[in-house]
């Protein structure tokens, strides 16, 4: 069979990510959960939102776990537990969603954007130390597309200069890290604080707005969830110690999740597999790179991210997957530092080539857990078609 047809049709259509699909398949379960909260209509703080939070902090191995309403808002509340002066700096990563350097900006904050890895689109350690000016107060680093940063070397660079380490786990929940004493530990948990979300699209997403803070610090905890219940200690209604946000994960959201949780190993692991499959037909294809793997993370494959060798050929192979009827996504087109919403912090085009190179060159192909194998089979042909021309 020629490659031209091969590529005839997809197997079936071909989606960013299947949500309808994911939940006919526990269907059942889902409407059980649902049924419950409305019954009981307990609808703000309802058991099953610490009963969620005991269960995700199981099974990131035993951290707390404070809920919130979004990815976004978790990243506002950890750097509020740091208690903070107004332009005190942040360094996050110059390739990222913008929530990352918002939450520091909505503060007072000032976001210090710093360049990324260009294999591992994550905190390049070196170039996050040399941001560190006498005002650093915190290094926020992102897991992008599912796999830790150099979490060792962060906390390194942390430790040594006496700054919070601030994990954004939104795209990441279920990585591990080894640190350097072999020791595995759930990603968002090696921080002071960890954030993560669940935007319906991430690999735990609930039906609307969610997010959670992480942490292994009892007393940082109680703070979190003061922080995002009006700066109300847990069972002390209407005492307000601190001033807070209205930040909740709303009972029916949680009773979703803990349906979701109990699948969240099968799913990485359907993701994972569709990756391995795109790795060894994608490895050695000219043209581009497949996403590298961080040593000491593991990848739970938020996305699954090629880089090509210019702006022109990844455009190119964008137009021939959409022609073939396969989706794809640049996360993210525009760097922090070159959003127009942060042209105040001064930085021109050029400062960080790293991540500007990423945002012109980077394509996140179809990755959920419901493809199946002559699908992801289609896409790496038209992939590969598509990067041959
Ligand atoms: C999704 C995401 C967020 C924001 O989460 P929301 O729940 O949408 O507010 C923050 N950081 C990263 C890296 C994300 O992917």
């Amino acid at each position: 069979m020629s490659a031209a047809s091969a590529l005839a049709a997809p197997p079936a259509p071909i989606r960013l990510l299947d949500l309808p699909a994911q939940h006919a398949a526990i269907q059942a379960e889902l409407d059980a959960a649902l049924q419950h909260v409305m019954h009981t209509g307990d609808f703000i703080q309802g058991p099953d939102v610490e009963q969620f939070a005991q269960e995700l902090g199981a099974y990131l191995g035993g951290a707390y776990v404070v809920p919130c309403a979004n990815g976004t808002d978790a990243l506002q509340l950890a750097l509020m537990s740091l208690e903070l002066q107004p332009g005190d700096e942040i360094i996050v990563p110059a390739f990222t969603y913008v929530a990352t350097a918002e939450a520091a900006a909505i503060l007072g904050l000032r976001p210090v954007p710093a360049e990324v890895d260009p294999r591992m689109f994550t905190l390049d350690a070196a170039a996050t130390e040399a941001a560190i000016t006498l005002r650093t107060r915190a290094i926020l680093a992102v897991h992008l597309y599912g796999q830790c940063a150099d979490l060792t070397a962060l906390r390194g660079v942390a430790n040594r200069h006496g700054l919070a380490l601030i994990e954004d786990n939104a795209q990441a929940i279920g990585a591990t890290w080894q640190g350097a004493d072999g020791q595995l530990v759930a990603a968002g948990t090696v921080g002071e604080v960890g954030t993560t979300s669940f935007f319906p699209s991430k690999n735990l997403g609930c039906l609307g707005d969610g997010g959670a803070l992480l942490t292994r610090d009892a007393a940082r905890a109680a703070h979190l969830y003061e922080l995002a219940n009006h700066g109300q200690a847990r069972g002390r209604k209407y005492v307000h110690q601190r001033i807070g946000l209205n930040s909740r994960l709303d009972t029916l959201q949680a009773a979703l999740l803990r349906v979701k949780l109990r699948h969240l190993g099968a799913w990485t692991a359907a993701r994972q597999q569709v990756a391995a499959q795109y790795d060894a037909a994608l490895g050695t294809v000219p043209g581009l790179q497949i996403p590298a793997r961080q040593a000491g993370s593991t990848h739970v494959f938020h996305q699954y991210t090629l880089t090509l060798a210019s702006e022109a050929r990844r455009d190119a192979l964008q137009k021939h997957l959409q022609q073939h009827g396969v989706p794809s996504v640049v996360y993210y087109p525009v760097p922090v530092h070159l959003q127009p919403a942060y042209a105040y912090l001064g930085y021109r085009a050029g400062q960080f080539p790293v991540a500007e190179a990423l945002c012109r060159t980077v394509l996140s192909l179809p990755i959920h857990p419901g493809l199946t194998p002559e699908q992801v089979a289609y896409v790496a042909a038209v992939v590969k078609t598509g990067a041959a021309e």
